[in-house]
């Protein structure tokens, strides 16, 4: 059975806005395999989105190991696989409604998310902490 992609985070030192405005011009840098550390080439990509205000499409560069045959997503810090919000409101999302004790409306207002996007993190949050 095939494994599952594998993503790759890298460190961006751009904010959204520019990274988004850079479009397919978008330059990771070189990378290395995680699971043998051969150098990646280059391998296409793909346009998601991502919650800003509002939301913007940008792309996910992907790159091949040529040993393992295996391609990876090079997701910018500020992601989250499957996740339209950058890492940082999810962290403070998180951080709100449970250090800070806040309820789920207050959270979602305060960051300019849907009351269901809190309620998912808390919940994932929860599930994943339990391991
Ligand atoms: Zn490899």
């Amino acid at each position: 059975m095939p494994e599952p992609p594998l993503s790759i985070v890298w460190r961006c030192q751009l904010d959204v806005s520019t990274y988004v405005a850079l479009g397919q011009q978008i330059e990771v840098g070189e990378q290395a395999c995680p699971e043998c550390e051969q150098r990646l080439s280059g391998w296409g990509g793909y346009w998601r989105w991502v919650r800003v205000p509002g939301s913007e499409r940008l792309w996910i560069r992907r790159c091949r190991c040529s040993r393992c045959r295996r391609s990876h997503a090079l997701l910018p810090e500020f992601l989250l696989e499957r996740r339209l919000d950058e890492v940082w409101v999810i962290g403070h999302a998180l951080a709100l409604s449970i250090t800070n004790g806040l309820g789920l409306r207050p959270v979602a207002e305060r960051l300019g998310v849907p009351m269901t996007t809190a309620r998912d993190c808390r919940r994932r949050f929860r599930v994943n902490a339990m391991v």
